[in-house]
């Protein structure tokens, strides 16, 4: 190690991006069952934006945001069997990720593949595992099926889009502008609407009036009661991010009155809480990038200390694919 300070971009209160704050700590130590990894890249989510901005609570404060990254085991604490330094890893859902060094609990971190660099690793670990989740666990897409995405030129939503393909479902995006429709197109999307003005009766015309078994909503507030009318009868309504904020004040008759709905709000974290779902759902992930059925684009690269311009950027809806912070 080449010097016992740490660089980390830390909250002391929450708010909007300028309370992300660069600071410089003490390198931690692994405790018992937790391994030192040094970052070389690191994830940066909107799931981020709700812990900063105050939606999603922290633990406690003063806290480190951020929730995957990618690196090398530098040191391994007591107990650690299956790790040891020098190890290529990554890791999804554990607060503390914008440091250059983080101490981590072993059991929440994969072995990277050789062929899959540290940024890919960033771009595609918390991502690709949540399109995992939505396609193959929450709602089994199945070839044939229409499936409707919003956001589909995003980190989560590229990734979607490619895998939907692969299981020969046919995606319809949700996006705002034309080049974001271009890029879904690009990811496997078959067909793109602009803007949700009249997403219903745009679904109606390409299901040939049939509507979709499956909406995929990561918007929330703005998008919910649009999403439900998107719906064949028993459909399921799959509630799964807040990037226009929280869905409230839902009285469950609504579920009824679009057709007798499913709804669900999965969150990755149940996924992976058991280690041996996580590495069969990672190992799974891997495979669909070392086979280039997923190809995750790193749409904006910023340096660690400029965490706060990458969360300007993912909020203010400027970006595409994933972002990244190097170290
Ligand atoms: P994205 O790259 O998808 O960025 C968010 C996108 O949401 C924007 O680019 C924009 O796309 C769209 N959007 C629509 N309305 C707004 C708004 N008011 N403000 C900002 N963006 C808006 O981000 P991620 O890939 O990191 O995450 C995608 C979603 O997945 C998020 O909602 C996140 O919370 C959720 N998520 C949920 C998980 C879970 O476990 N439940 C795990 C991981 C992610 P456009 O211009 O195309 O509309």
């Amino acid at each position: 190690m080449a010097s016992d300070l740490n660089t980390v971009v830390r909250v002391h209160h929450t708010g909007p991006p300028d309370v992300l704050c660069v600071e410089t700590l003490p390198v931690p130590q692994p405790q018992k069952g937790e391994v030192l990894l040094r970052q070389e890249a690191i994830g940066v989510n909107f799931i981020d934006t709700y812990f900063r901005s105050g939606l999603y609570p922290f633990p406690a404060l003063p806290a480190i945001p951020g929730n995957e990254g990618a690196g090398v085991v530098e040191k391994v604490g007591e107990g650690v069997q299956h790790l040891q330094p020098g190890m290529r890893v990554a890791y999804a859902g554990v607060l503390g990720a914008y440091a250059r060094y983080r101490t981590i609990a072993a059991d929440r971190l994969v072995v990277l593949p050789d062929t899959i660099p540290f940024d890919i690793a960033a771009a595609v670990t918390l991502r690709g595992l949540t399109a995992h989740m939505l396609l193959r666990q929450v709602y089994h897409v199945r070839a044939g099926q229409d499936i409707l995405v919003y956001a589909p030129a995003g980190g989560v939503g590229q990734l979607i889009c490619q895998w939907a393909r692969r299981l020969g479902a046919r995606v319809i995006g949700v996006t705002s502008t034309e080049e974001k429709a271009a890029i879904a197109k690009a990811c496997g999307a078959t067909d793109v609407v602009i803007g949700t003005s009249d997403l219903p009766a745009r679904i109606r015309d390409l299901t040939d009036g049939k509507m979709v078994p499956v909406v995929y909503d990561s918007i929330g507030r703005d998008t919910f009661e649009t999403s439900l009318n998107c719906l064949a009868p028993r459909g399921l309504m799959v509630s799964y991010g807040n990037a226009s904020g929280p869905v409230t004040g839902v009285s469950i008759g609504t579920l009824s009155a679009h057709g007798s709905l499913y709804l669900t709000r999965p969150s990755l974290t149940t996924y992976i809480a058991d280690r041996k779902e996580l590495e069969a759902s990672a190992q799974e992930l891997f495979a669909m990038v070392e086979q280039g059925v997923l190809k995750p684009e790193i749409g904006q690269r910023f340096l660690l200390k400029e965490a706060e311009q990458a969360h300007r950027a993912l909020e203010s809806r400027r970006t595409t694919g994933s972002t990244i912070l190097t170290v």
